[in-house]
């Protein structure tokens, strides 16, 4: 059974460096678990804790119920895979492949079966008997990846696997590499700084920053009710917008007040007040998603549009745009507020979206989220 489990690990380098802080986590035997966040918040050094590259100054793990801090990395029972592929260039696909099961002694035979099984699933059959050298970067991976698989370790570990490849090419080994963790079902851990690449492979993905983890949790959730204002910037792309501010209460209710006289007033849904309550007449931080906004003057002058449901939401901001970047289906709107803040909206394209508009947005005020001040602000509205 493949099942990791890190208890208080922290790993404190020579000279003080912290690369990770008290980290615990469970990931059961099976699961596909994705560390993500920005270069330096201590995603390698989990895993190479895991593997047993680099010794944890406190805390114990575990693989399979066993601890292992003690255990030499060959005897981990874990493959691991890294950015660079770590290929032997003297050595044929084939060779490469068997490398680990040639030094296990494993039977001949076995080992034929489990490089012809490994290849086939990946489809590199043709590829076994060229070097390293004669492959294209994608082979590479694929290479890399089937001498992991012909180990049939309890867990597959990755380091960065796809950063050295295009980004066509990067999208596609992924939907490879999840079709074949659904039909292997090894457990996974998998290190990538492109939250994207997190949120399509993981079952769940744990977002750390600076030695520590923010959030654990399904890639749904962790869009949806993001713990704090760092979790909130990181997932989802575009990332969120923020708006500096403090909230208010009066006759109408509690509202979301930009800090600048001349700024925006947006009404906290009465549901939210209680959450809210201890944080009124603070500054807090208004978190709105690009995808959230909606476009209130194209709505008023498009009277036969299909409006449906954004009746309700009148206009929360008027804005310039400073740049718009038309994508396609949709575009991304620039737009500096009169506050001197700005935001980014992705709204429906329209041939109209010029730089120099002026725009009015509505904004789902369910989607909106609130967090405390300050770049690791707490969520607010979170229940
Ligand atoms: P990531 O993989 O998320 O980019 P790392 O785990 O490699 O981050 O590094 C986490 C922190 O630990 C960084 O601040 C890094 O500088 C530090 N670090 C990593 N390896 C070493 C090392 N061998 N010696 C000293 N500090 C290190
Ligand atoms: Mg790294």
């Amino acid at each position: 059974m493949g099942s990791v489990r890190f208890d208080n690990i922290s790993k404190v380098y020579p000279g003080g460096h912290v690369g990770v802080d008290n980290l615990s986590l469970d990931i059961a035997d099976g699961e596909f678990v994705v560390l993500v966040g920005p270069s330096g918040c201590g995603k390698s050094t989990t895993l190479r804790l895991l593997a047993g590259l680099e010794e944890a100054t406190a805390g114990t793990i575990r693989i399979a119920d066993r601890v292992v801090n003690d255990v030499h990395p060959k005897d981990r029972d874990i493959a691991m895979v890294f950015q660079n592929y770590a290929l032997y260039p003297h050595m044929s696909v084939r060779k490469n492949m068997s490398f680990a099961l040639r030094l296990r002694k494993t039977p001949k035979d076995e080992i034929e079966r489990r490089v012809s099984t490994a290849a086939k699933l990946l489809g590199i059959e043709e590829l076994l008997d060229r070097k390293p050298r004669q492959l294209s970067g994608g082979q590479r991976q694929r290479v890399a990846v089937g001498r992991a698989i012909v180990r049939e370790p309890a867990a597959f570990l990755f380091d960065e696997p796809l950063s050295n490849l295009d980004a066509k090419l990067r999208v596609s080994m992924r939907a490879e590499l999840k079709a074949l963790h659904q039909r292997l079902h090894t457990t996974t851990v998998y290190v990538t700084h492109d939250q994207e690449e997190a949120m399509t492979l993981a079952d769940r993905v744990v977002v750390m920053h600076a030695g520590v983890v923010r959030q654990v949790g399904p890639p749904l959730e962790l869009y949806r009710k993001p713990v704090d204002r760092f979790v909130a910037s990181f997932i989802g792309t575009p990332p969120m917008n923020f708006i500096e501010g403090r909230l208010e209460r009066d006759a109408a209710g509690v509202a979301f007040v930009e800090s600048a006289d001349h700024g925006i007033r947006i009404p906290i849904l009465p549901a939210h007040s209680d959450r809210v309550a201890a944080s009124i007449a603070r500054p807090v931080t208004l978190g709105i998603r690009p995808q959230h906004l909606r476009d209130s003057s194209a709505l008023a002058g498009n009277s036969t549009g299909n409006n449906a449901g954004n009746n309700a939401a009148p206009p929360a901001f008027t804005g310039v745009i400073r740049v718009a970047e038309p994508l396609g289906d949709t575009t991304d709107l620039h737009i500096d507020l009169p506050s001197g803040q700005s935001l980014v909206a992705r709204l429906p394209a329209r041939d109209s979206y010029r730089a120099r508009g002026t725009i009015a947005l509505a904004l789902d005020a369910a989607a909106m989220h609130l967090f405390e001040a300050g770049p690791l602000g707490t969520s607010l509205l979170r229940s």
